[in-house]
């Protein structure tokens, strides 16, 4: 299925490899003409339902949450004091034979039941072989592989984490891009952060970095928002923008990838209200997940184990990750959103590295202290993802097999107006309405082909309705809708059209 929807995106203009006539550059990608509409749509809900009418506290009240648009490079001094200079890392690994580095901390490791059952140390048995893979690679592809290097079945192996697999058994594992054993090397770390230079003389002061992500623009903006619109706590940050991170193994389509958007609120609370805000913003993203147009069926919230928690998560309420079941995830889920609580880890650590107080001053209690902070921050460009994926729907009594089934609200087009034949009156009125809808949805007029390529293109692009305008309408002043989802046509009176669709669009 992912193979149709990478297909689909290419072939009607939602994303392309970036640099393709080149022959493609990984974890870039380029949104086109439909995606890039698709991806603004969500951004504007995003920012409509944080930033312009954001939830409402228990008491009724509109929560207060400011817009910002920070810088993509910021002072170095940023990264150190966040961290990410010293930490923001992956374990990675090196195939010596293909030269192809993985994430250790996404492979897995096929190991014969045989060593296993006889309850072995791993890391001392000899001349078996073991197959490394993607964690989460289907087991159709793992079985073909190890059917072809060893004419065993998946069900004679156990399935082991690569990081849990002591050093010295190494030298018995296939990598996954080869049919030799023992090409891997043990994992190092690896910094994400892409590295730029600022100015034109180049020393190791000119080095700067492309953002990894948004929330430090917020950290470090805390006092010049809070200055300039005398907020009071609670209240929040939010940004949507470019992210850049040096990922080893880019994959997924644009799951992950090394120049993504994300969209982030940084919310400034008490320390002792924390888990009730945590609680309280993995419900609202839950909702506005939904909202969107996912399947609840296949959205997980996910708590983090102790030992997984980033730095700054540690001590707090931990994270909660919403997830979603892609078509790649198997069994499990991927991640969409982290909800963490950042403790007062970021303000506190750039108090402490620009000596600048980050102090909230409460006048009620009449004390300063520095706000925690509870963050949900989520991806971009992988909702555009999960859209797509769930969007996705065969059928096979629909002219192509399949449509797009997205929300009115988000869907590239909202309405196509298309004339039935080539004939001058049907044209004039067709481009009437045409003109008369564009002003208030997203219209497409269309007028080549036949009618039957115009739907099934207007299903492959997941356009929610379909005006169509015959010669019944000259006579009648009606003209028809077709619903992309059940193909029914309903026949209406031209007078009423703008109405009817706002009804069925909003
Ligand atoms: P992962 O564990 O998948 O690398 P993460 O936990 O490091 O992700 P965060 O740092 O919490 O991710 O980033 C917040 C959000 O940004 C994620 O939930 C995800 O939606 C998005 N995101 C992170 N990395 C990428 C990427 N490489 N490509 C696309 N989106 C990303």
């Amino acid at each position: 299925m992912m193979g149709s929807i990478v297909s689909l995106c290419k072939r009607r203009g939602f994303v392309f490899q970036a640099s393709d006539i080149y022959g493609g550059i990984n974890g870039f990608w380029d949104y086109g003409p439909l995606g890039v509409v698709l991806k603004n749509n969500i951004r504007n809900l995003w920012w409509h339902d944080m930033v312009e009418c954001p939830p409402l506290d228990k008491k009724g009240n509109p929560l207060r949450i400011l817009g910002l648009d920070s810088s993509i490079i910021q002072h170095p001094s940023v990264w150190e004091a966040s961290g990410h200079t010293s930490s923001f890392s992956d374990p990675m690994v090196d195939c010596k034979a293909t030269k192809i580095r993985y994430r250790a901390d996404q492979l897995v490791v096929y190991v014969s039941k045989n060593i296993w059952n006889n309850g072995c140390n791993i890391g001392v048995i000899t001349g078996e072989k073991a197959f490394a893979f993607f964690e989460e690679e289907e087991e159709k592809v793992v079985s073909s592989k190890i059917k072809k290097l060893c004419r065993k079945n998946v069900e004679d192996f156990h399935r082991v984490l690569f990081m849990d697999i002591d050093l010295s058994f190494y030298k018995n594992i296939v990598a996954p891009d080869t049919t030799e054993v023992g090409t891997l090397t043990a994992p190092k770390a690896f910094n994400l952060m892409f590295e730029t230079r600022v100015g034109a003389v180049v020393d190791e002061k000119s080095v700067a970095y492309l953002r990894p992500e948004t929330a430090q623009g917020i950290f470090v903006n805390f006092k010049n928002v809070l200055d300039s619109t005398k907020a009071k706590i609670p209240f929040g940050i939010a940004q949507i923008g470019k992210a850049f991170r040096n990922e080893v193994s880019p994959r997924n389509f644009i799951f992950r990838s090394r120049e993504f958007e994300q969209m982030e609120l940084e919310w400034f609370c008490h320390k002792g209200e924390a888990e009730v805000w945590q609680e309280f913003w993995l419900e609202q993203r839950l909702s506005w997940w939904k909202n969107l147009g996912l399947d609840a069926s296949r959205i997980n919230i996910r708590r983090h184990e102790q030992e997984e928690l980033a730095h700054y998560a540690r001590g707090g309420g931990g994270t909660r990750d919403i997830e979603y079941k892609f078509p790649f995830s198997g069994e499990g889920f991927s991640e969409l959103e982290g909800i963490a609580h950042r403790c007062d880890y970021d303000l506190a650590q750039h108090q402490r590295v620009s000596g600048v107080r980050q102090e909230y001053a409460d006048q009620a209690i009449g004390a300063k202290f520095i706000p925690h902070v509870i963050e949900p921050s989520s991806g971009l460009t992988r909702a555009v993802l999960a859209v797509l994926c769930n969007a996705y729907t065969e059928d096979e009594a629909h002219p192509s097999g399949f449509f797009m089934n997205f929300r009115p609200q988000i869907a590239p087009v909202n309405v196509a107006v298309l004339p039935l034949q080539l004939h001058e009156g049907i044209g004039r009125l067709a481009r009437e309405i045409f003109h008369e809808l564009r002003k208030k949805y997203i219209v497409t007029y269309e007028d080549k082909q036949s009618i039957g390529k115009r739907y099934a293109k207007n299903d492959e692009i997941g356009t929610p309705y379909c005006v169509t305008i015959d010669f019944d309408s000259l006579q009648n002043m009606d003209v028809t809708i077709r619903d992309r989802n059940t193909m029914k046509q309903e026949r209406i009176g031209m007078a009423y059209l703008s109405e009817r669709l706002r009804g069925l669009l909003w």
